[in-house]
C-alpha cells in the first residue's frame, strides 16, 4: 500500500512534474490544480485527475486557497504537497490544509511561520547556537539614537532589512552614519506597503561573502539529518543562476561542524521536512540569514551527491515515517552543477515568453534535465521565467563543467530567448572555472562585457 492514496500538486511547471513523478513511483495517484493558461502543462497530462482552480493570475488560482482546499476535497486526495514560491512558505495554507483534515507536505504550520519573520529566524536560530551575522538581534525601534548606537558597534556598512521580505527585495545597505536614518525610515515604508509589516532590523553588511547552504531533512521521531552544502554564488540581482555542490574549498571537517549545527537546531525547534540553512560565508565563517522551509529549486545537486530522492523523502516523514538513513549513510560523491534555463532575453534579462518550435533534452552520462517544456509549448507571461534546469554530474567539478558544455551545446530550443548562451559563456570564463568566487562575482562579468 502506497503511505498515501493520492496527493493534490498545489504547483505548476518542472516542479509540479518533479513531484509527480515522485509520487507515481511510490504507487501514489496525482491530482494537478492548474490554472486556465496551464491546461496544456506535461505533468496536467501526466496527471490521475486534474481540476482547473482558476484564470491565469497567480493571485486566482496558485494563490487562491479555498479553490485549492475544495479541489483537495472533491478529488478525494489526502495530502498536498506545495512545492517551492506561491503558497509553500505560507504558515496560515499549511494550517488551512491541517484544519480540513488533509496533509500538508512541509514542515508544521508553527515552524514555517516562525522561519518566514526573519527576526524571529536569527532570534530562534541564534539561542540554538547557529552562528548569524552581527546586527540588532531583533527589530529596531523608532528611536534612532538606539540604531545609530547598534550601527556603530557592528561597524559600517550595515544593512537594513525588512523582516517579512523575500526575493532579495526589502533591503538596503548602508555606508555612513549620515544616511543611516533616512535608510531606516525608507525601507520601513518599503516594507510595510509591499509586505504589509513594517518591522525591519540591521545587519553588519559583509562584503564579499559567498552564498553557501545547508541542507537538512528531518522527521517526527525527532530525527534529523544534513545532506551537506551548495553554493549558490552565482547570482543575479540576488537570484541564483548556477548552484553546485560540495561548495570549492569547503573542508569535510567544516562541513560536519555546520552540518551538526544545522541538525541540532532542527532538532531544538522540532522541524519536519525538507528545509535549507541559507549562510553567507566570509573569511571562512557561516553566517545565517534565513532558513527556507521547502524544497528548493537547486535540491537536485545535493540529490546527485547523496542519492537520495529529497522529493520521496519529504512524503515519506509527511506520513509519519522515520527518515529512511542515518547521518553516517550520507556518502558525499563527486561533483554536481545545475544550471536554470530562464525564457529570457540574455542582454536585457527580461522575460521572454512565447511558443517553443523545438526541444530536444540533453542527455548522457551524468546529465539530468529537470523540465516541463516540449514542442510545441507556449512559455505563459504569467509566471515565473525559469522553464527548466539541466544537472551535469562527474567525479571532479572539471567533469561535471564538461559534460555541461555538451550537454548545452547539444540541448535544441528554438522558437523563444532564452539564457542559454550567457552559461555557455559562463562555462569557459577563467574565474567561473577557478571556482570559490563570492556572489557579487557574475554581475561583475557581466559589467565587465558590456563595457
Ligand atoms: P531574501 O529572502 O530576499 O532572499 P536574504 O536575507 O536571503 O533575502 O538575502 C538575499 C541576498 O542578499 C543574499 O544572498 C546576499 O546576496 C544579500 N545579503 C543579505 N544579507 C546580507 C548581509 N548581511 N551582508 C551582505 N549581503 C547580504
Amino acid at each position: 500500500m502506497a503511505v498515501f492514496e493520492k496527493i493534490v500538486i498545489a504547483n505548476r511547471g518542472e516542479i509540479a512534474l518533479r513531484i509527480l513523478r515522485a509520487c507515481h513511483a511510490m504507487g501514489i495517484k496525482t491530482v494537478a490544480v492548474h490554472s486556465t493558461v496551464d491546461r496544456n502543462l506535461k505533468h496536467v497530462a501526466m496527471a490521475d485527475e486534474s481540476v482547473c482552480i482558476g484564470p491565469a493570475p497567480a493571485i486566482e488560482s496558485y494563490l487562491n486557497v479555498p479553490a485549492i482546499i475544495a479541489a483537495t476535497e472533491v478529488t478525494d486526495a489526502v495530502a498536498v504537497h506545495p512545492g517551492y514560491g506561491f503558497l509553500a512558505e505560507n504558515a496560515d495554507f499549511a494550517e488551512r490544509i491541517e484544519e480540513s483534515g488533509f496533509v500538508f507536505i512541509g514542515p508544521r504550520p508553527e515552524t514555517i511561520r516562525l522561519m518566514g519573520d526573519k527576526v524571529s529566524a536569527i532570534q530562534a536560530m541564534r539561542a540554538a547556537g547557529v552562528p548569524c551575522v552581527p546586527g540588532s538581534d531583533g527589530p529596531l525601534t523608532e528611536d534612532a539614537a538606539e540604531a545609530k548606537k547598534i550601527a556603530r558597534k557592528v561597524g559600517y556598512p550595515v544593512i537594513i532589512k525588512a523582516a517579512a521580505g523575500g526575493g532579495g527585495r526589502g533591503m538596503r545597505v548602508v555606508h555612513t552614519e549620515a544616511h543611516l536614518n533616512n535608510a531606516l525610515q525608507l525601507t520601513r515604508q518599503e516594507a510595510g506597503s509591499t509586505f504589509g509589516n513594517d518591522t525591519v532590523y540591521l545587519e553588519k553588511y559583509l562584503e564579499n561573502p559567498r552564498h553557501i547552504e545547508i541542507q537538512v531533512i528531518a522527521d517526527e521521531h525527532g530525527n534529523a539529518v544534513h545532506l551537506g552544502e551548495r553554493d549558490c554564488s552565482t547570482q543575479r540581482r540576488h537570484q541564483k543562476v548556477i548552484e553546485e555542490a560540495p561548495a570549492l574549498g569547503i573542508t569535510p571537517e567544516q562541513r560536519e561542524e555546520i552540518g551538526a549545527v544545522c541538525v541540532e537546531a532542527c532538532k531544538r525547534i522540532g522541524y519536519r521536512g525538507a528545509g535549507t540553512f541559507e549562510f553567507l560565508f566570509d573569511g571562512g565563517r557561516f553566517y545565517f540569514i534565513e532558513m527556507n522551509t521547502r524544497i528548493q529549486v537547486e535540491h537536485p545537486v545535493t540529490e546527485r551527491i547523496t542519492g537520495v530522492d529529497l522529493v520521496r523523502e519529504q512524503i515519506l516523514v509527511a506520513a509519519g515515517k522515520p527518515l529512511s538513513f542515518t547521518q553516517q549513510d550520507i556518502q558525499i560523491r563527486g561533483h554536481a552543477i545545475e544550471c536554470r534555463i530562464n525564457a529570457e532575453d540574455p542582454v536585457t534579462f527580461m522575460p521572454c515568453p512565447g511558443l517553443i518550435e523545438a526541444f530536444h533534452a540533453p542527455g548522457g552520462p551524468g546529465i539530468r534535465t529537470e523540465t516541463h517544456i516540449y514542442d510545441g509549448y507556449r512559455v505563459p507571461p504569467n509566471y515565473d521565467s525559469m522553464i527548466g534546469k539541466i544537472i551535469a554530474f562527474g567525479e571532479t567539478r572539471d567533469l561535471a563543467i564538461a559534460r555541461m558544455r555538451v550537454a548545452l551545446d547539444e540541448m535544441v530550443l528554438n522558437g523563444i530567448k532564452t539564457n542559454v548562451a550567457l552559461h555557455k559563456w559562463l562555462l569557459h570564463d577563467p574565474g567561473f572555472l577557478k571556482g570559490g568566487f563570492n556572489i557579487h562575482y557574475l554581475e561583475k562579468r557581466l559589467e565587465e562585457r558590456s563595457d
